[in-house]
């Protein structure tokens, strides 16, 4: 239609060009008004297209990223390594005495949830004195962590763009339909303007950063570690995560965020001896990860996640679950305090993130992207509080390591 479209076209302004005959202006008439027709046929199919390439566009946005071969299909994570050792009590400490975080916390005067029942609800939490100071000395020794490894300290916004958040594999509603994120009201004069969303983590801010943009090869891997307030709606939680820190709506966290080069073949590249250039970042997570979680002196274990639990961006994940003695009644006390992915080039394609390959016009390629939590305070506390927890004085020990950014404090006791 298109080429019929330009010869009328033609024809018709080498009609204008000739001086018209009676007969020729009978033909130019014709020719104008099947010009019109084409022109209305043309804009007709355009807009339709455009509609199509939109569902499109959104069908592909639902799109999850390919499987890796390290990861185990179905539901059963892969037991990879413990850290500290397997907490099964000992037979000697077997008749110790257990207790949740929310017991030791209010007990010490340094949890309050009654006190944000008045001001938010549940899923809220005031950190008063000495947890509130443990939240500060996390943070900066994660960051510590982070520097030595040359790791940039980013401080990100917490308001970002909905599309953003959809392209970083975040929906506002999960599979269940059920609302995930907070999203700010819009007043008619703004309704022109992008939706925006509370972040649920720095990944978002983070990845968004560089949308749009192109990086030379030798930038990358470029490597970055956020401190964000994270918004949660965890709508349709229920049961025992929703006592005390385990599930809250605004909790502080620590999260790494890079971009390498990207790999070619990345599902078969994973084995341990292929050099890949963001295995080499993964594991630089990973063992910063182990590096804090043990020296905390918390019980972990390491888990290669199965393809149920990779969410719409990672193409591989390990979780870092750590044991929690109130949750021995549920998932014999585990429970998740970090996670690593891979993104492959699912988020850089979603955000217009480039790498340029080679000098002067070298070809152009979609970075790969990874994320993972350096600390996310309240599950870390928590773990803290019910592990270093001393039935003989209801004190809690703090970690060494956090000692210095706490004035040196040793330990946190009643008053
Ligand atoms: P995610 O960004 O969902 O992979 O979570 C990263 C880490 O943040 C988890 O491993 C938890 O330690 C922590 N986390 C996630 N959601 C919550 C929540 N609602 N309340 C407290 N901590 C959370």
């Amino acid at each position: 239609m298109r080429e019929r479209n330009n010869q009328v076209r033609g024809k018709l302004s080498k009609a204008k060009s000739h001086s018209a005959s009676e007969g020729d202006s009978e033909s130019r008439e014709s020719l104008i008004d099947e010009a019109k027709a084409l022109k209305a046929e043309i804009g007709a199919i355009e807009a339709k297209e455009l509609v199509l390439r939109e569902e499109i566009d959104n069908l592909a946005q639902d799109l999850p990223n390919l499987s890796s071969t390290n990861t185990p299909v179905g539901t059963e994570p892969q037991v990879l390594e413990y850290i500290n050792d397997h907490p099964e009590p000992e037979p000697s400490q077997s008749d110790r005495v257990w207790r949740s975080h929310v017991h030791i916390g209010s007990e010490l005067g340094i949890l309050d949830f009654a006190g944000s029942a008045q001001t938010s609800g549940w899923g809220w939490y005031f950190l008063t004195g000495d947890a509130a100071m443990l939240e500060q000395a996390l943070v900066q020794y994660a960051l510590s962590v982070a520097r030595k490894r040359n790791w940039k300290v980013v401080a990100p916004p917490s308001l970002v763009y909905s599309h953003v958040a959809s392209a970083c594999g975040f929906q506002p509603r999960d599979q269940n339909g059920e609302q995930q994120v907070y999203a700010i009201e819009q007043t008619e004069k703004d309704q022109t303007k992008p939706q925006l969303v509370l972040a649920g983590t720095a990944e978002i801010p983070l990845a968004g950063m560089k949308a749009n943009q192109t990086f030379e090869d030798v930038e990358l891997p470029l490597k970055t570690i956020g401190v964000s307030r994270c918004y949660r709606a965890e709508a349709g939680a229920r049961g025992i995560d929703t006592k005390g820190l385990y599930r809250v709506h605004e909790f502080t966290k620590v999260e790494m965020f890079a971009w390498t080069l990207p790999d070619t073949n990345a599902q078969e590249h994973f084995a341990a001896d292929t050099p890949s250039n963001s295995v080499t970042i993964f594991e630089e997570m990973l063992s910063m990860q182990k590096e804090i979680l043990q020296s905390l002196g918390l019980h972990c274990r390491v888990l290669e996640m199965p393809t149920t639990d990779l969410g719409a961006s990672a193409t591989r994940k390990i979780d870092i679950e750590a044991f929690f003695p109130s949750r021995r009644e549920k998932d014999n006390g585990w429970g998740e305090v970090t996670s690593t992915s891979i993104c492959t080039d699912y988020q850089s394609r979603r955000l217009h993130t480039r790498v340029r390959l080679g000098k002067n016009g070298g070809k152009l390629e979609f970075p790969y992207t990874l994320n993972g939590t350096a600390l996310a305070v309240p599950r870390v506390l928590a773990a803290i509080l019910e592990n270093s927890w001393n039935e003989h004085d209801y004190a809690v020990t703090i970690p060494e390591v956090l000692r210095p950014f706490m004035g040196g404090q040793e330990r946190i006791q009643g008053h």
